[in-house]
């Protein structure tokens, strides 16, 4: 049989579409222009990202002064929580977010603690879902933003963000959200979630790496966070990454006009593989909300199983998934959202985030259990922790 090659970590990265390349393609060559300058190739160029900022505006329900485009997910996470410390510090320095967010967050929270600012990092409950009455509480007079993630990229459970926004606007507080896995997985409407700040990236959604766009609602005080040119209405400088902003918009309008069909096969194939799983491997627990979870997220912890040789196992087999985060892989501290939602260390060593797209089948999903539960036997048979088990429960 010819080896597959199944891609189930697209929470890590996802291939570019071909219409997305073939939207990319020209503005490399022919419409090299600077969106700067003056002669018609260079109009163009301005025209075909006045038309991206708008196809992209459209998606979330906003209008397309509020789109800055950036350098993707990290760079809008950390102009937004940096740039808001820094206007609203008159107002306070605390600021509330939760122990699950993404590196791009919390690592951006714990410099602004070097710099005074206060930050108060929620707890989450067993499905990593925020408990809003402890938001609330949070809350303080010198509370300047709450930045909470709309969809975690490990367990993809998907946080009750218009009621965030709610409690948040009705304390007079800034609301963030990192939305990189939500968008185009789930519907965003920055209007009906009193949504103030909200960061993308192109990559996690069929798009080029290197791009994406913070939406920041009009009004918000923040200030530029590149200094230089007059791009992005004065707010982020550099001469626009035009190919980027065409192959972002061009997935952004695909995922989001076939959203609701996609999903929905999605979820099909997703729990086809948490029941087989759940069924078929036993001391397997399923990571994050049933239902509060993205379409495409599938994550396991199994009992007497090492992460990482499951996926060395799983790649020879040409499966492509992760353990933890990727960000993290290569560390042997387990992930902080396992840790979070109460897994103990061992537990959370032992896990398996699996990523799917439209582009796998309810066949790639059968070869992957198959593949797995055998990898799985094998590798307990080998662990001296799993013998004692054994003996002990006979
Ligand atoms: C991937 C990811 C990021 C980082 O985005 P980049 O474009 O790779 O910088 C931030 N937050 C979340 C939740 C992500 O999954």
């Amino acid at each position: 049989m010819e080896k597959k090659l199944i891609y189930m970590d697209n929470a890590a990265t996802t291939p570019v579409k071909p219409e997305v390349l073939d939207a990319m393609l020209p503005y490399f060559t022919e419409k090299f222009g600077n969106p700067s300058s003056i002669y018609s190739i260079s109009s163009e160029n301005k025209k075909a990202i006045t038309d991206a900022r708008e196809v992209i505006a459209k998606t979330i329900n906003t209008t397309p002064e509020n789109i800055y485009f950036t350098a993707g997910g990290s760079e809008s996470d950390n102009w937004a929580l940096k740039a808001t410390a820094d206007a609203y510090a008159s107002k306070g320095k605390h600021i509330i977010t939760t122990k699950i967010e993404h590196h791009a967050i919390l690592h951006t929270c714990e410099y602004l603690e070097t710099k005074g600012f206060e930050i108060t990092y929620l707890d989450v409950d067993e499905n990593g879902l925020v408990k809003l009455d402890e938001l609330t509480a949070a809350i303080r007079p010198d509370t300047i933003l709450i930045s909470v993630m709309f969809a975690n990229n490990e367990i993809g459970t998907i946080e009750p963000i218009a009621e965030i926004g709610k409690i948040a606007h009705e304390h007079g507080v800034l609301f963030h959200t990192d939305a990189v896995q939500a968008y185009t997985q789930v519907p965003i409407d920055v209007e009906a979630m009193n949504i103030d700040m909200m960061s993308t990236s192109g990559h996690k959604i069929n798009g080029p790496k290197g791009i994406g766009f913070l939406y920041i609602r009009k009004g918000v005080k923040i200030k530029s966070f590149i200094h230089g040119g007059a791009q992005e209405r004065h707010r982020r400088a550099g001469t626009e990454n035009v190919t980027g902003i065409i192959g972002l918009a061009k997935a952004a309008e695909i995922a989001t006009a076939n959203m609701k069909e996609r999903t929905a096969e999605e979820i099909k194939v997703r729990d086809h593989l948490i029941e087989r799983i759940e069924k078929e491997i036993p001391y397997a627990k399923l990571n994050g909300d049933r239902v509060k979870r993205l379409p495409n997220n599938v994550n396991f912890s199994f009992q007497f199983v090492e992460g990482e040789s499951m996926l060395i196992l799983l790649d020879s087999k040409g499966i492509c998934a992760s353990s933890g985060s990727a960000c993290t892989s290569g560390s042997l501290d387990p992930s902080h959202v396992l840790l979070a939602i109460g897994l103990p260390h061992e537990i959370a060593h032992g896990s398996l985030r699996l990523t799917i797209s439209d582009q796998i089948t309810m066949e790639d999903a059968d070869y992957v259990v198959d593949n797995l539960k055998e990898i799985v036997n094998h590798l307990r048979e080998m662990s001296p922790l799993y013998e004692d088990f054994i003996k002990k429960n006979k």
